[in-house]
């Protein structure tokens, strides 16, 4: 622990203690200090958002907090390093991640217990936010320490309010499982919650997605949802060559397609799938949803050939290999029986 002042009657440095220690005062606080403050935080476990590419957007709260806190507890420690150095915060990390988080939530917290201000970073962003950080703010609720949100850049909401999509209503479900047959199976489950019930479905649907997926991801989505829908690819945010895709997942496909290669972060925002009986769309606006199994005997029907064949055209039309749509029809069946 930093050697700072001590309040009146406080216990020293590393004295153990269970209750907060009275420096600091409430922690709610910190938001009517000035920037570069020396006064310390009060115990607890701060939650420090940090830039999603912009330094710029790194709070002067935050700023504060990593200056005062006694360790910042990071996903990355050599991420986090460079940020401090750009900011000359001279301060001890410890690695908080997702194959240690557990281990480090026992030590983290007693050290808090004792009288520390620790911060929780992530590499980008807010933590716990598809970053390490929620099992730690669990256990630490759970054993009565103070934890404390300095909020900042999210790479979700950042998107959600410049995609010009429904911000009233909108559901963040993180990244999509990466294996296509998973992928699609949670892309119909979530398509037919909705028909079971459409007022459970929010309107905007965010999910992160990396580069090399997000070519697969929107034609699962516009052959189980349909090509009509709304969609926004929001990439590189905050940086030199941010950029929004806005257009029916159609359209935003098929730019992306034309492209020698994607590159860079992106969050995907979608429109939930409307139901037909549900919907007062024009024909054509509704979820397609017909089954691999349905298209397959349909091609079969229309040309004369065995279920192989149909398989090779559907994937072909489709731009998938055949096996993956083959594994897809074999799961369809299995649903049925
Ligand atoms: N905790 C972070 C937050 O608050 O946004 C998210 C961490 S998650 C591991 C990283 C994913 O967020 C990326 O793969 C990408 O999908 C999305 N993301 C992060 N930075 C982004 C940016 N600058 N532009 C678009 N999406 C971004």
């Amino acid at each position: 622990m930093a050697d700072r002042p001590q309040l009146e009657g406080a216990p020293g440095p590393g004295s153990p203690r269970t209750g907060p220690r009275p420096r600091g005062g409430d922690p709610s606080h910190l938001g009517t200090r000035e920037p570069k403050s020396d006064a310390p935080p009060a115990p607890g476990l701060y939650l420090v958002a940090t830039p999603i590419g912009n330094l710029g957007d790194i709070t002067l709260r935050a700023l504060d907090v990593l200056r005062n806190v006694d360790r910042v507890a990071c996903e990355d420690t050599r991420q986090t390093q460079k940020l401090l150095n750009h900011f000359q915060i001279e301060k001890k990390t410890v690695s908080c991640h997702e194959h240690n988080e557990r281990e480090r939530a026992t030590g983290l917290i007693q050290e808090i217990k004792r009288g520390s201000a620790v911060a929780l970073v992530s590499d980008a962003g807010t933590p716990a936010i598809n970053d390490p950080g929620s099992w730690l703010v669990r256990e630490a609720i759970a054993a009565g320490v103070p934890v404390v949100p300095v909020p900042g850049a999210n790479a979700a909401i950042s998107a959600l309010v410049a995609s010009g999509l429904p911000t009233e209503d909108f559901q963040f479900l993180g990244f999509l499982p990466e294996k296509a047959g998973a992928r699609r199976t949670f892309l119909e489950k979530l398509a037919a919650r909705e028909q079971a019930d459409p007022r459970s479905t929010p309107r905007t649907l965010i999910f992160y997605e990396a580069p090399h997926r997000i070519l697969e991801t929107l034609a699962d989505i516009e052959e189980l949802w349909g090509p009509l829908l709304n969609a926004v690819v929001a990439r590189e945010l905050t940086k030199l060559h941010e950029e929004f895709l806005r257009g029916t997942v159609a359209e935003v496909r098929a730019e992306l397609a034309s492209r020698d290669r994607i590159r860079g972060e992106i969050t995907l925002l979608v429109e939930a799938p409307v139901s037909a009986k549900s919907s007062g769309n024009a024909p054509g606006t509704q979820t397609t949803h017909e089954t691999i199994a349905a298209r397959v005997a349909r091609i079969q029907s229309e040309n004369n050939i065995d279920e192989k064949e149909a398989l090779k055209r559907l994937a072909r039309e489709l731009g998938r290999s055949k096996s993956d749509l083959y594994r897809e029809l074999q799961r369809e069946r299995a649903r049925k029986r």
